[in-house]
């Protein structure tokens, strides 16, 4: 039986980077995918022509990252980006209900709780505050993912991402590149961590500390079992 899946990302990029090679595993599959992206990824000023120019070129990276990994469905939330703490929780929160109660998800791929970034903090409660366990809820399984440059970025004292769910994807790191070669602008020259080598190295730890080539790795926020 194929599941639904929905991947609740605050930047186009970071469903690239957090779980592009378990997108392109679940197409393969045969799930059904859906990707939210949260803002537009371009922070400026609203409605001056530069801004509106690089929204719609990182709208176009988006859609162009989301075909090479086989997913045709995608919501675009216009949220400020890097400014999600000044919206109320309770509007990110109701944008994600209404993702979920047009997909259905069994399954959700969002932010880990304690990232550096703001957006992806906020990305999180709201889905975790969207998905709260009711017995209605077609949510059955929450997985959070690391973002390099950002999970790894956070201080030390606060909760270190430890991830207990892995996702053998030697087969789908091509998929999961080319993903990334279409966000070309947002990746980084090496060694800065969001670095193609960078991104690869990390694919080959989590990979080979679980007796793959290349994995990603996910925090278990939830898994029920009915
Ligand atoms: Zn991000």
């Amino acid at each position: 039986m194929s599941n639904t899946i929905l991947v609740v990302a605050a930047h186009s990029d970071d469903e690239a980077l957090g779980c592009g090679g378990t997108i392109a595993k679940h197409i393969a599959q045969g799930d059904q995918v859906t990707v939210a992206f949260m803002t537009n990824g371009v922070a400026s000023r609203l409605d001056t022509p530069e801004h509106n120019t690089n929204a719609t070129k990182r709208e176009s990276a988006a859609q162009l990252a989301l075909k090479a990994l086989g997913v045709s469905n995608f919501h675009q939330f216009d949220f400020p980006d890097n400014k999600m703490d000044t919206v109320a929780l309770l509007e990110v929160t109701q944008a994600i209900e209404s993702v979920i109660s047009a997909c259905k998800p069994d399954t959700i791929y969002t932010h880990f709780g304690h990232d550096l970034n703001i957006d992806h903090r906020i990305t999180h409660k709201a889905v975790m505050t969207a998905c709260r366990p009711q017995s209605w809820s077609s949510v059955k399984k929450i997985l959070s993912f690391e973002v390099l440059s950002s999970t790894e970025w956070n201080s030390p004292s606060i909760n270190a991402f430890q991830p207990h769910y892995i996702v053998d994807i030697s087969n789908y790191w091509n998929k999961k590149l080319a993903a990334l070669k279409c966000y070309e602008d947002e990746m980084r020259d090496f060694p800065h961590s969001r670095s193609y080598q960078c991104v690869e190295a990390l694919a080959i730890l989590r990979g080979a500390t679980h007796g793959f080539e290349k994995a990603e790795a996910f925090f278990v926020e939830r898994i029920l079992d009915v």
